[in-house]
């Protein structure tokens, strides 16, 4: 797959473009990318993608940043994966 992951950070609205979920505070993975709705979940982390034509930096929550880590193959950084042991 040629999409790819660039950076993951901690959430901060500061790293979302104003307009998307992300700088609202909403998970903008899952309120996009399923198509499914707003996520009830609060963003966990900031990813920032690489798509054919365009790098959008995604609000994820911790269940959205496992299903980021499965589709693309990064791993999660030691830091994520233990608060998300924690919060599962
Ligand atoms: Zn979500």
């Amino acid at each position: 797959m040629a999409n790819v992951v660039i950076w993951v950070k901690p959430y901060e609205a500061a790293n979302h473009t104003p307009g998307t979920e992300g700088h609202k505070g909403l998970c903008g993975w899952h309120g996009t990318t399923l198509g499914r709705g707003p996520c009830p979940n609060e963003p966990y982390a900031s990813v920032k993608l690489r798509y054919a034509d365009y790098e959008p930096v995604q609000s994820a929550c911790i269940e959205a940043l496992k299903e980021i880590s499965q589709r693309y193959g990064f791993a999660i950084p030691q830091e994520y994966s233990e608060r998300v042991v924690e919060n599962s």
